[in-house]
């Protein structure tokens, strides 16, 4: 696998600078293009799974991370606060707090729950810049993140669902997992000391993990302060692991928040939170992305889907009128003009994109295209309208494959 700093910059998808700071990537037009569609793929997938989605904040008060107990466990992993007007205001180091407050904000019956809040949110980790490099460790983080409030006979079910919604958007992202993580407590002082919750916890994860069918390991010294979770790991180029997606189950930060719903008897009952994450941060899964494919992305995902080519400078007019189509059906079409050289050098260069759109003198009199496909397939003269719906229909489709075999 390439390491996906060296081909980032390659393909002008992300980069850095001194002068904004380590750990602080910025995204180019083409990385911002694969990222803005990772995180569509993420909201779409959710609101079909019934999550609802909020905007919150980064930033709250210093007290909100000592209700959740990530002051006291966490704070090392935290930017220094700051004053502002006799108050001090901190950098989240996390999500969860904001979607409790949400959630107590309103009082809930139980026939609202599971009631499923998603964000992809900004947040921030106080990483030493000695290990911070590309998009895999950073200081600014967007976090695919989502809280489920329900009651303890829910948990289960939730849990499964979102080991469900993991395993289909690797299918769709075509990420393959490396293994599956029960993370437990380890020693120290990290964790919130209630062995009864931790027993609880464990146990409802465990028989999600049996039941799922999937082979997993359980390590100590990896859970999150306040509660064990399922982990799913994936290889870099390197070769080292890291965590990609995670389901937890919190019966901490509920009691925190003196968070409750209103039961069928009428009385206040706690709810849990089940935290989960489909593909972790949008960075460390582009860079995964961006490893994995080498640059060759699933066509939904590339930032080019169409490279047009006109053998000469006779057929421009013909190739910039069909990329307009190609835009007007949301394709992201760009056309290669002779001064890239010639037909054979151009085809190289767009190598990467997923169809190349050649148009000589007898396609442009006809109203055609003849279209190759990355991995080597060609198809002779087709007409705008074929072209645009098979790709179209691939695209939307948002799987792995480049061509619908069934009616080519
Ligand atoms: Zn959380």
């Amino acid at each position: 696998m390439p390491d996906h700093r060296r081909l980032g910059r390659e393909l002008g998808l992300f980069d850095t600078d001194p002068l904004i700071g380590a750990g602080l990537p910025y995204w180019l037009p083409d990385g911002a293009v694969l990222r803005h569609t990772v995180e569509e793929y993420i909201r779409d997938a959710e609101r079909r799974a019934g999550y609802r989605h909020v905007y919150s904040p980064v930033l709250g008060k210093r007290e909100l991370y000592e209700i959740s107990g990530h002051w006291a466990h966490y704070s090392d992993d935290m930017f220094p606060p700051m004053d502002l007007g006799g108050e001090q205001v901190v950098l989240r180091p996390s999500l969860c707090p904001h979607h409790a407050v949400i959630y107590r904000s309103r009082s809930h019956s139980y026939r609202e729950l599971p009631l499923r809040m998603a964000e992809l949110g900004g947040m921030y980790r106080s990483e030493l810049s000695g290990v911070l490099g590309g998009l895999t460790r950073v200081r600014a983080i967007q976090l695919n993140d989502a809280h489920i409030f329900c009651t303890l006979e829910q948990v289960a079910e939730e849990a499964s669902a979102a080991l469900d919604l993991i395993r289909r958007a690797y299918e769709a992202l075509g990420i393959t997992p490396a293994r599956h993580r029960l993370s437990l407590p380890g020693p120290g002082g990290k964790y919130v000391a209630a062995p009864e919750k931790w027993e609880r916890a464990t146990a409802l994860l465990t028989d999600v993990l049996d039941r799922s069918g999937l082979s997993y390991e359980a390590a100590e010294g990896e859970a999150a302060f306040y509660g064990p979770k399922i982990d799913v790991q994936v290889t870099d180029s390197a070769g080292r692991e890291s965590t990609l997606s995670t389901v937890q189950v919190d019966f901490h930060q509920p009691e925190q928040f003196d968070l409750h719903y209103i039961g069928p008897d009428g009385a206040k009952h706690r709810p849990v939170m089940v935290h989960r994450s489909i593909i972790g941060s949008v960075e460390r899964a582009v860079a995964h992305l961006i490893e994995r494919h080498g640059g060759a992305f699933p066509a939904w995902l590339a930032p080019t889907q169409l490279a047009v080519l006109p053998l000469t400078d006779a057929e421009l007019p013909h190739a910039r009128a069909f990329a307009g189509r190609c835009a007007e059906q949301g394709l992201r079409a760009e056309v290669f003009g002779p001064e890239h050289g010639s037909l054979g050098a151009r085809v190289r260069q767009a190598r990467l994109v997923p169809y190349q759109a050649v148009i000589g003198p007898k396609e442009a009199a006809a109203d055609h295209v003849s279209l190759r496909l990355r991995d080597g397939r060609r198809f002779g003269p087709r007409s705008h309208g074929d072209v645009l719906a098979r790709v179209g229909a691939v695209v939307r489709a948002r799987g792995t494959g480049l061509w619908d075999e069934e009616d080519a």
